[in-house]
């Protein structure tokens, strides 16, 4: 992996992003903003799975006023999603947001972004230029990619919020295409200073937009790039988190609770071991220690993943045997498979 770029850093309420701190997870509510009630609900339940960091679509001035309610209910900083109407960050920033995420050029005139960007100095809160490949500005030259038009349109914004003398900035180009993400990313990694917040935007059910979002995410993660990311996926945003922290998991880049090792099975095993795995995956969701746990098929492979693992079990024919710390502890029959490995888990 390469070496992380070190970006300027900058704090959400009580998170820092970049300047080498820890990758942050984000995701968004997917409730009505304005109904506080609901949209407080859902956020606990993200920062109950781990979401550092929360972004709420702000559609209108109900929706801003409502974040002085949800403020109070929530532990974790909270963004305000804004497009076309610069009134909306105005009051968002009055009612208390810890960061705001606008693309300017929804916005349009320089004014009513210079009115937002002195309203966000004063009160010392970050501004995300989040781009989208699907609602680019025009340009002036047809020749370059959609990768290079997301480059320019925002080192456009950049340089305005530089110019008035605004450095608390965040920067996304998110496109459905993964290529396209990824040379953009690349390309705007070289010419600004800030941190920058990843994901595939739009990237689908969870099925396939894990798989792209992985893709995207990781390649630009393996590469040094990304202080905070979010896998968007059309599913309940605790998803998001969990495959997220699954993506840093896989990187080494953070510990997030267990990591399941389970081998794909074959022919020589002689239990149900996709069941079994699936069963220790439900269980380990109540256990926020970063180990590794092994489920592993059979007596021939399994038993050296087994005992690489914290805690691992080897299935055999009826018998299983169970590993803690690479070391054999005991040998188990196949109804208690599951809750002999959970007990040895659980006294970790
Ligand atoms: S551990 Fe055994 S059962 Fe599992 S895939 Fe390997 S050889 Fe097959």
């Amino acid at each position: 992996m390469k070496q992380r770029r070190i970006s300027k850093s900058i704090r959400i309420g009580d998170v820092t992003i970049g300047g080498g701190a820890p990758v942050v997870v984000q995701s968004m509510t997917k409730t009505d903003t304005r109904n506080a009630r609901a949209t407080i609900d859902q956020i606990k339940e993200l920062q109950n799975c781990g979401c550092e960091l929360v972004r709420v679509a702000v559609p209108d001035t109900r929706a801003a006023g409502a974040i002085v309610d949800i403020k109070k209910g929530i532990k974790i900083p909270l963004v305000a999603d804004i497009h076309f109407d610069y009134r909306l960050a105005l009051a968002a920033l009055e009612a208390g947001a810890d960061g705001l995420r606008l693309n300017p050029g929804n916005i349009g005139e320089a004014d009513k972004i210079k009115k937002v960007v002195l309203a966000a100095k004063d009160r010392g809160v970050p501004i995300r230029i989040g781009l989208n490949a699907g609602s680019l500005p025009k340009t002036d030259n047809p020749e370059l990619t959609v990768a290079e038009r997301m480059v320019e349109a925002a080192l456009e914004q950049v340089h305005l919020l530089e110019s008035l003398d605004f450095d608390l900035i965040k920067v996304s180009l998110k496109a459905f295409d993964v290529p396209t993400t990824i040379e953009a990313y690349q390309s705007i990694a070289e010419k600004i200073p800030y941190p920058l917040h990843i994901g595939i935007t739009e990237a689908g059910l969870p099925r396939t937009g894990v798989i792209r979002s992985t893709v995207g995410i990781g390649t630009l993660l393996w590469l040094g790039i990304g202080d905070t990311i979010r896998v968007s996926l059309t599913a309940h945003p605790r998803e998001e988190v969990v495959a997220a922290y699954e993506i840093l998991k896989s990187l080494n880049l953070r510990q997030h609770g267990p990591v399941l090792v389970s081998c794909p099975t074959c022919g020589r095993a002689e239990s149900d071991v996709v069941k079994l795995a699936e069963e220790v995956e439900k269980r380990l969701q109540k256990i926020d220690k970063p180990i590794k746990v092994a489920v592993m098929g059979c007596v021939v492979n399994g038993p050296g993943e087994a005992k690489d693992a914290d805690v691992g079990i080897a299935c055999g024919k009826g018998k299983g045997v169970i590993f803690k710390k690479g070391k054999k502890v005991a040998t188990v029959e196949e109804k208690d498979f599951l809750n002999a490995l959970m007990k040895e888990v659980e006294g970790l």
